[in-house]
């Protein structure tokens, strides 16, 4: 019987692989060329800032692959013949496949700037892209990272913390201010440069500019700058790992399209995490969410359908949690970075003096809680998941508020303040 193939070995493939083993004896093989065993991507910069060994990325011990029956192959595919069931691998050999799972995840998005192509300019999103940055480091005095996201906060952070001088190019006039309102932005603006990272905001980087031997030296920015720069961090995005697929007559746009049970236009071919656009996504949900939590869902999803019990993604109020440098961030549902008002209300409390902030947001008329987002404090994930479900309005989320800090010591310190906000509203 030819097996389940899983073409890619991050989140999605994995979860899928896992839960499909739990349900189902059928063959199944993963094939993935970045590395043999699957790896915690979200941990990669904690190895190169010292804090955890290479071997703690990786969560299951080798045996486990072996015991599950959950067969590998570390090679590149290169070619899909669905006509055939077959995959190619890059030296040439095939494989035929029963079904298919596309899960290949991201790749960095180059920078549309000339030099872009020097040695040392480089995302961050492979294990390739840590052990290239780890080889140049002893070499590093300044560095710069172009593109304010996550990635870039966190490149920044570990550069940072290997006594790396950074310049952080970022196109907005606020650290990520499409998704973080302005309060929230403007903390995270002042946390970065107090880390004595250079945090350059309304940048405009024109060109990269190379030393004699092909390796990027400088930064140049429209305003006639000149900066040095040994390492250039490209982290303006990341787009889907797709490109040797653009070619065929698989169904594709920024994404591999899917429907909700996660097929492809190819029979037996389904595509799930950060490689998969949903056609028609669930209301308030992008077609694609690169995130970790949406890969292990229509991994876990997917693997219901290949057991025999076919089964529709459905991800249900959106959640994501990120770190800048020491601040947490929690977003939990739906707020924006600019409320229209006729839509969506927001209420605020802001520590006076630490970065501290939550935010909630409701909508004006029916007072339907829409979302929280929060800085510097942790919320429990589930209460504010259980009222975005039973559809709870702001004054019965506001009630219950002192059961959502994930912290209790916090409850002591801050509850009293935020319900004078709250109240006041
Ligand atoms: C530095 C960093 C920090 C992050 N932090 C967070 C975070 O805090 N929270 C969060 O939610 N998300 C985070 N993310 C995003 C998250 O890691 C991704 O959304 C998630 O890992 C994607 O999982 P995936 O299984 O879809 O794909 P991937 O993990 O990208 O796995 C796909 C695999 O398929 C392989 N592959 C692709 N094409 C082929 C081919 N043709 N042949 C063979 N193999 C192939 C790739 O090499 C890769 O190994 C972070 C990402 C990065 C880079």
């Amino acid at each position: 019987m030819d097996p389940v193939i899983i073409i890619g070995n991050g989140i999605a493939g994995i979860s899928c692989a896992r839960q499909l083993r739990k349900r189902s004896d059928v063959p199944i093989c993963i094939v993935s060329e970045e590395s043999p065993y699957f790896f915690a991507r979200t941990a990669l910069m904690y190895v190169y800032m010292g804090h955890m060994p290479k071997r703690d990325l990786y969560p299951y011990e080798k045996s486990f692959w072996k015991k599950n029956r959950l067969d590998r192959i570390q090679e590149r595919v290169v070619e899909i013949r669905p006509e055939e069931k077959t995959i190619v691998f890059q030296s040439g050999k095939t494989q035929t496949y029963s079904r298919l799972v596309l899960a290949l995840g991201s790749k960095a998005r180059s920078l549309p700037l000339p030099g872009s192509d020097l040695q040392g300019v480089r995302g961050l999103y492979h294990w390739q892209d840590l052990e290239a940055l780890e080889a140049h480091t002893p070499k590093l005095k300044q560095a710069s990272i172009i593109g304010g996201g996550l990635i870039g906060v966190e490149l920044a952070e570990m550069l940072h913390s290997r006594g790396i001088e950074v310049d952080f190019w970022v196109r907005e006039s606020s650290f990520w201010n499409t998704v973080l309102p302005p309060e929230e932005s403007a903390i995270i603006n002042r946390h970065i440069e107090s880390h004595g990272i250079r945090l350059h905001l309304n940048a405009q980087v024109q060109a990269l500019q190379g030393d004699d031997e092909g390796a990027v030296s400088h930064v140049l920015t429209a305003d006639g700058k000149e900066v040095p720069a040994q390492w250039v961090g490209a982290t303006i995005g990341v787009e889907p790992n797709i490109e040797f697929l653009k070619q065929s007559s698989l169904e594709t746009d920024r994404g591999i399209l899917v429907n909700p049970y996660l097929e492809t236009n190819w029979p037996d071919v389904y595509a799930i995490g950060d490689c998969a656009q949903q056609k028609n996504p669930p209301s308030h949900r992008r077609p694609i969410e690169a995130v970790w939590y949406t890969g292990r869902m229509m991994g876990e999803t997917l693997a219901l359908t290949l057991a025999g019990k076919k089964e529709a993604y459905r991800p249900g109020p959106w959640f994501n949690s990120a770190k800048f440098f020491d601040i947490e961030y929690q977003i939990y549902g739906q707020l924006s970075a600019q409320a229209d008002p006729k839509n969506e209300s927001q209420i605020f409390w802001q520590h006076p003096s630490a970065a501290k902030l939550i935010r909630w947001s409701f909508h004006p008329e029916t007072r339907l809680f829409l979302g929280v987002n929060s800085l510097g404090i942790r919320l429990r994930h589930e209460y504010f998941h259980n009222h975005l479900l039973a559809g709870s309005t702001i004054d019965q989320v506001i009630s219950g508020m002192q059961a959502a800090y994930f912290d209790p010591e916090f409850y002591p310190n801050y509850h009293p303040s935020i319900l004078k906000t709250l109240n006041s509203y």
